[in-house]
C-alpha cells in the first residue's frame, strides 16, 4: 500500500462515522473514478463472489436476504463452465446456492449452456482468467443466452488489472457484475474487493453486505479498509501505465541478462499461456534449469530467506515482476544463481 493509502486508513481509524453512509458513499466515489454504473466495496474478491451471489438470488428482497442460506422458494443455481471451476468458487455456495457445472472439458457448446438454464437459475458465474482456454466459450456468446432469460452474469476478474479498460470490457461483453480484488494491482488493503456494475444489482449487493444483517455481515469491511480502498483507487486511476510497463520490462530484461550466462539455464522473456495469476499482459521471465527441474527450483526458492514465490508453466519456472520493487531484483537473481550453483 502507498503511504497515502496508509494515511487515509489512519485518519479513518480516528473518526466516528455512520458505516452505512460511508460504505455507500465510498462505493459511489469508486464507481465514478472507475467509470462504472455503481460499485460495492467488499472484504475481498472472494467475499464479492459470496455477496454477488446472494444479490442475484434475492435481488434485494428483505425477507429473502435473512432467509439465506435456506433456499426454499429462491432461485439458487449458479451456472458455470466446468473449466472455470476454481477453489474461490466455493464462495458461490455460502448463501446456499448450488453450483451447476456445464460441459465436460472440450465438448462445451452454447447449446449446453442454454439447456442448463431453468427457473432455478440465479446467475451465471464466469472466471475471466479462463476465457482463453480451449475448454471455454466467449463471454459475449454466453451473455446472448443469459440476456434472453434475464439471468445476471457475474465475472470474477479479481486479478485482471492492468489494463484498466478490462473493467469496461467485461461489461461491454455482457457482464452485469464484475468482481475485482482490492489487494492486487489496485494496491489497496489486502482484505478489500470491489463489485462493479448494474445499479439495481449493486443495490442488492449492498443489502447483502456488511453492516446490513445478511450473509455478508460476517465479511465486514471496516471504515479503515473503506477509506484505504477509495484512496488506492484514486491513485490507481492516475497511475502512468506506460511508465509502469517500462519498469516491468526493465526488471524482466535485467533478470534475463543476469541469468543467461549462468551455465545450465535457458532464460527467456515471454507471456503466460495458462490461466494462473493474471494478467497475461505483464511480461514474465521463463527459466528452464537443466541441472534440476523447474519444480525443484521453485520449492527451493520457497526455502530461501526471504521466500521467493514463483510460478510454473509446463517445465519452466515463471517470474512475474508485478509485485517486485526495483531494488528486489538482485535478491531474486542472487538466490537463483546460488541455488543453481
Ligand atoms: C485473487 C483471486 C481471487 C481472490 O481475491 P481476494 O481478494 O484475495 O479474495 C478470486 N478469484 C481470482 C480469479 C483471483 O485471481
Amino acid at each position: 500500500m502507498a503511504p497515502e493509502v496508509l494515511a487515509a486508513m489512519n485518519e479513518a481509524a480516528a473518526a466516528f462515522v455512520d458505516i452505512r453512509i460511508l460504505h455507500s458513499k465510498a462505493g459511489e466515489k469508486i464507481a465514478q473514478l472507475l467509470g462504472s454504473e455503481a460499485a460495492c466495496i467488499t472484504s475481498g474478491a472472494t467475499a464479492g463472489i459470496a455477496v454477488a451471489t446472494a444479490a442475484c438470488m434475492t435481488r434485494g428482497d428483505a425477507q429473502k436476504i435473512i432467509q439465506l442460506p435456506d433456499i426454499t422458494g429462491i432461485p439458487h443455481e449458479a451456472l458455470m463452465l466446468k473449466s472455470h471451476r476454481t477453489l474461490y468458487a466455493q464462495a458461490l455456495r455460502v448463501s446456499g446456492a448450488r453450483v451447476r457445472e456445464i460441459g465436460a472439458s472440450s465438448q462445451i457448446t452454447i447449446r449446453q449452456i442454454e439447456e442448463a438454464v431453468s427457473e432455478n437459475t440465479a446467475l451465471f458465474f464466469f472466471v475471466a482468467a479462463f476465457e482463453q482456454t480451449i475448454e471455454s466459450l466467449p463471454l459475449s456468446e454466453i451473455s446472448k443466452v443469459m440476456k434472453k432469460y434475464n439471468i445476471p452474469i457475474v465475472v470474477d476478474a479479481a486479478a485482471e488489472l492492468p489494463p484498466i479498460k478490462n473493467l469496461k470490457k467485461y461489461i461491454e461483453q455482457g457482464a452485469d457484475l464484475v468482481i475485482i480484488s482490492g489487494g492486487k494491482e489496485i494496491r489497496g488493503p489486502q482484505s478489500s474487493g470491489l463489485i462493479l456494475g448494474r445499479a439495481d444489482l449493486i443495490e442488492a449487493c449492498i443489502a447483502n453486505c456488511s453492516p446490513n444483517f445478511s450473509i455478508g455481515r460476517s465479511m465486514k469491511t471496516d471504515k479503515e479498509t473503506i477509506a484505504g480502498i477509495v484512496k488506492a483507487v484514486e491513485l490507481f486511476v492516475s497511475k502512468d501505465y506506460v511508465q509502469e510497463m517500462k519498469r516491468w520490462e526493465a526488471m524482466v530484461s535485467k533478470i534475463v541478462e543476469t541469468l543467461s550466462p549462468i551455465l545450465g539455464t535457458h532464460v527467456r522473456r515471454g507471456f503466460p499461456k495458462e490461466p494462473s495469476v493474471q494478467p497475461a499482459v505483464i511480461p514474465r521471465v521463463f527459466i528452464k534449469p537443466t541441472s534440476s527441474t523447474a519444480q525443484e527450483l521453485q520449492s527451493r526458492l520457497m526455502m530461501v530467506e526471504p521466500i521467493i514465490y514463483t510460478d510454473l508453466q509446463a517445465d519452466e519456472l515463471v517470474i512475474n515482476p508485478q509485485c517486485l520493487e526495483d531494488d528486489e531484483v538482485s535478491l531474486v537473481t542472487e538466490a537463483i544463481i546460488g541455488l543453481l550453483k
